[in-house]
């Protein structure tokens, strides 16, 4: 598949507008033209990934972290990641990040966590996450006008909503009596200038992506019977209730911090944890954050949670639990992520036909505990 394509389809699966605003997610490098036949799957880009990606005659590597995240002024051959991103175009291999995105989404990185734990009712993000900027859009239209014109609208990207737009041609239309009153220059499609008009207008209402809003306004124009049509246009809040950093929730029954241990161990394939709190407490609530808790503990504690499974804390942070009476669960940054990539590569697997996904076996986290 085309790389152009692939960066299309992938933006329907993890948009790049659930990202925060200080990470730098989507095609980092590559040839949009270039063909894709097989992409790994890495936590981070290293030295070993890259070998196995050259092994595996791979044209792509998808990180979880973006391989360009700090600034990076020269591409210069030596070990640093300038030198990895330069390895990577010499060997003609594109590079693609899905970070908070991906942690972002429902079904992504930190789902799967919330699954380990047993989390299954009442389930929500400890913070919502911007999702992209839409306009609901309202316009005026004639009862008998209404159908081109929602072709029109629907076609140049109105109307799409949920997770992948798997609903499309979403509208809502209310009837009314509109009027108007053209000077003698007006040629309106109704009745005539120099008069008040009175019109049956259906009130139409449907949403647009802030990208795809000058073509649904062009649309707009080309296909209301009105010489001027009136319409509003409403910034939206960019929230979705079920699109964002953490997740919290209650297990389907209470257990003993010590079970959720178990869990956590048996489900991320490790031997230890760093355990913050007493591994006695009933818990009904839980919460996960992949990677690093980074500034969400106040809200994780406001949340009511009363475990925490996260990837890595700092020493601040766990006196705040302690004093919150919050159990957490540190379990190191790579093995917080990497189960979310194993679901990934199974779901671009099932979605993509042509190009192969595979995931590394040479990513590895980079700290051991003895
Ligand atoms: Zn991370």
């Amino acid at each position: 598949m085309k790389l152009s394509r692939l960066v299309k389809l992938f933006e329907t699966f993890v948009p790049s507008s659930f990202a925060e605003s200080f990470d730098n997610v989507g095609l980092i490098c590559g040839d949009p033209g270039q063909n894709i036949r097989r992409i790994l799957v890495a936590v981070d880009l290293t030295p070993a990934v890259l070998a196995e990606a050259r092994k595996h005659r791979t044209q792509m590597v998808l990180t979880h972290h973006p391989p360009i995240f700090q600034k990076i002024s020269r591409l210069i051959n030596r070990p640093s990641q300038a030198g990895l991103i330069y390895q990577a175009i010499g060997a003609n291999i594109a590079l693609y990040a899905m970070h908070t995105n991906l942690d972002a989404i429902e079904g992504g990185t930190n789902n799967v966590l919330a699954d380990i734990l047993g989390i299954t009712a009442d389930l929500r993000p400890v913070r919502l996450s911007r999702t992209g900027s839409n306009y609901k859009l309202v316009v005026f239209v004639p009862v008998e006008s209404v159908d081109p014109l929602s072709e029109a609208l629907f076609a140049a990207g109105a109307g799409r909503i949920g997770h992948q737009h798997r609903y499309r041609e979403c509208s809502f239309a209310s009837g009314g009596v509109g009027t108007f009153h053209g000077d003698e220059s007006t040629s309106p499609a109704l009745g005539r200038p120099g008069r008040r008009e009175y019109v049956q207008e259906l009130r139409l209402e449907t949403i647009v992506p802030a990208r795809d809003l000058p073509a649904v306004l062009s649309a707009l124009r080309t296909a209301h019977p009105y010489e001027e049509p009136a319409y509003d246009l409403i910034p939206l809040e960019p929230f979705d209730d079920r699109v964002g950093m953490g997740r919290v929730g209650k297990l389907t029954r209470a257990v003993t911090a010590a079970t959720l241990l178990k869990r956590i161990k048996a489900g991320l394939a490790i031997k230890s944890l760093r355990l913050i709190g007493s591994d006695k407490p009933k818990v009904s609530i839980a919460a996960v954050v992949a990677g690093s808790l980074s500034d969400l503990m106040p809200d994780v504690i406001s949340s009511g949670a009363e475990f925490l499974l996260t990837g890595e804390i700092k020493h601040h942070d766990a006196l705040l639990a302690a004093q919150n009476n919050l159990t957490v669960a540190a379990v190191g940054h790579w093995s917080s992520e990497r189960p979310g990539l194993v679901q990934l590569v199974r779901q671009l697997n099932a979605a993509l036909k042509t190009t192969e996904v595979i995931l590394s076996t040479a990513d590895s986290d980079p700290i051991t505990i003895r």
